[in-house]
C-alpha cells in the first residue's frame, strides 16, 4: 500500500447549518447551564456525545423534558410542536437551519395558495415531519410516484419540493415520473427546488473524486441522510464504504488500492475526518 494517495473532496464535512447550530448551543450552555434538545442535533453519533460532554441533552419526546430550556434541532419542528411547546412555557432555542426554514415557507406557501403539497423525502425523517406540518394538512410525503397514485382524492393542483437533503438526480427523476404520471389530468403543478445547496456541492464534489479513485470512504452517522446519500452516489461508480469511526476501516479494503477518495456527511465534526486520514496512513497509505 505504500504511496498511495488519499485526497479529500473539494467540498466535504461540517456544513453551516450544523456549525451555526453548534455555536448557538453552546452560547445557549453557557446562559443557561444544562439544555435538552428534541432529537439529536444532527444524525451523528460522535456530535451528540460530544455536546453531551458540554451539558446537551438530547430527548425523544415532549413528554420527557425535565428542565426549562429546550432546542429545536437544525430539522426543524411543526408549528404544532412549537405550539404545544410554548403551552408549556419552555424556554426555546432555535436552531433551526435557515435552509429547512426556507422549505418550511415553501411548504406554507403553497398550501395556503390552495395547492396540495407533495414532499419528496422520507416520511419518517424529523424535517420531513416539521414540513408536513407546515403545510397544515395538506401535504404527503412521498419517495415514489406509486405512493401519489394511492393518494385517494386526487388533487388538480400539486405543489412538488424535497427534503433539503436528497440528491439532486433522484428528485429530478422523481419529477420527470410525476409530470408524465399526472401531468394530463392536473391543471396545474409547481416544482420548487427546496434541495440544499451545501449538500449538493457536496454530492456533486463526492462523484468528481469517485470518478477518479479505486475506492470511496464516507464518514458519517450510520442514520443520516446525506451520508447514504454520498454513499448512494459513490457506489455506482467505485467501491465505496459508510464508516461512522476511523477504527471502522477495514484493512482489507485498501489491497492493492492507489488511490483512496473521502468525503463526509454535513453532520460528520472535523475531528472525525481527521482521525479517518491518520487512520488510513497508519495502515500504510500517504497523503
Ligand atoms: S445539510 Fe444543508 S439544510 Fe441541512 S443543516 Fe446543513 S446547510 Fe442546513
Amino acid at each position: 500500500m505504500k504511496g498511495m494517495k488519499i485526497e479529500k473532496a473539494e467540498k466535504l464535512g461540517l456544513c453551516f447549518g450544523v456549525r451555526r447550530a453548534i455555536k448557538l448551543l453552546k452560547e445557549a450552555v453557557n446562559q443557561y447551564g444544562e439544555i435538552e434538545t428534541l432529537g439529536p442535533l444532527a444524525h451523528n453519533r460522535l456530535l451528540v456525545e460530544s455536546l453531551a460532554s458540554l451539558g446537551v441533552r438530547p430527548i425523544n419526546d415532549l413528554k420527557e423534558v425535565k428542565g426549562k430550556v429546550l432546542a429545536i434541532t437544525t430539522h426543524g419542528a411543526s408549528p404544532t410542536l412549537l405550539a404545544e411547546i410554548a403551552s408549556k412555557q419552555i424556554h426555546v432555542i432555535d436552531t433551526t437551519c435557515p435552509i429547512v426554514r426556507k422549505a418550511q415557507n415553501t411548504a406554507r406557501e403553497l398550501a395556503e395558495a390552495g395547492f396540495d403539497v407533495i414532499i419528496f423525502g422520507e416520511g419518517n425523517h424529523s424535517e420531513v415531519k416539521g414540513l408536513l406540518g407546515h403545510t397544515g394538512g395538506k401535504g404527503l410525503a412521498v419517495l415514489n410516484t406509486e405512493q401519489v397514485e394511492a393518494w385517494v382524492n386526487r388533487p388538480s393542483r400539486l405543489g412538488i419540493i424535497s427534503q433539503t437533503t436528497q440528491t439532486r438526480p433522484a428528485f429530478i427523476e422523481f419529477a420527470g415520473r410525476l409530470i408524465s404520471v399526472f401531468g394530463p389530468g392536473t391543471s396545474e403543478m409547481r416544482f420548487v427546488n427546496t434541495l440544499c445547496q451545501v449538500t449538493q456541492g457536496q454530492q456533486d464534489a463526492a462523484m468528481r473524486l469517485a470518478h477518479r479513485t479505486q475506492l470511496m470512504i464516507v464518514i458519517g452517522g450510520s442514520n443520516s441522510a446525506n451520508a447514504s446519500h454520498l454513499v448512494a452516489i459513490c457506489s455506482p461508480i467505485v467501491e465505496t464504504h459508510l464508516v461512522e469511526t476511523a477504527d471502522e476501516i477495514d484493512g482489507s479494503w485498501l489491497s492493492a488500492k492507489q488511490h483512496i477518495g473521502i468525503t463526509a456527511g454535513a453532520s460528520t465534526p472535523d475531528e472525525a475526518v481527521e482521525d479517518l486520514i491518520d487512520r488510513l496512513r497508519s495502515l500504510g497509505t500517504s497523503a
